[in-house]
């Protein structure tokens, strides 16, 4: 079993639905188990800024696919919710990244990982510092670490809806 984090977005749309319908997709895959749902944070979009604020959250899972079939798993995803590639860092119904992959490090021609914008990003770093308290690894108090240097409040990112709304993860206990 490989331990995986998700990071998950959305602007566009019903962006509820749209994190609780890539969940329940994610939960839908037998060889994917949801292990931990991330509260859901809001954000103003970085890069091309002149778009709606996002949601974002981190999953954690268990799986058994390897890294290239888990990236091919998220893109399944994204598609099946309709995401339509316009331009890079541009409005999104869902994306769905790999921040870490057990403590692999991977360069391949379609996936790096760990993910390379992951520790610029209070939006990756603040929901994967909630579920993951203790860190376990390099990369993941390297993720601690540099969360301490940020600024949230100039990063502008606010806590939308705690995990603890377990309407939230309907096929979880
Ligand atoms: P960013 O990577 O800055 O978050 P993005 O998520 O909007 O941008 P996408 O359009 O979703 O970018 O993906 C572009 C490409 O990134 C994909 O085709 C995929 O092959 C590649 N990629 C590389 N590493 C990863 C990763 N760790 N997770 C998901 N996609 C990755
Ligand atoms: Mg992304
Ligand atoms: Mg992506």
């Amino acid at each position: 079993m490989n331990d995986v984090y998700l990071s998950i977005g959305t602007n566009i749309g019903e962006r509820y639905e749209n994190l609780q319908h890539a969940i329940e997709l994610l939960i839908g895959k037998e060889r994917v188990e949801v292990v931990r749902i991330s509260s859901i944070y809001e954000t103003a979009a970085v890069g091309y800024t002149d778009q709606a604020d996002f949601l974002n959250i981190v999953v954690y899972i268990r799986t058994s696919y390897s890294s290239s079939e888990m990236l091919k798993v998220c893109q399944a995803v994204e598609n099946e919710l309709g995401r339509v590639r316009e331009f890079r860092w541009g409005p999104r119904i869902i994306d769905l990244d790999i921040l870490l992959y057990n403590h692999e490090n991977i360069e391949t021609e379609s996936l790096l990982v760990p993910h390379p914008r992951m520790y610029e990003r209070a939006f990756v770093l603040v929901p994967l510092i909630e579920i993951t308290p203790t860190p376990v690894g390099e990369q993941l108090q390297r993720a601690h670490e540099t969360l301490k240097q940020l600024n949230c409040q100039e990063e502008g990112i606010m806590l939308w809806k705690e995990s603890s709304d377990t309407r939230f993860m309907p096929s979880l206990k």
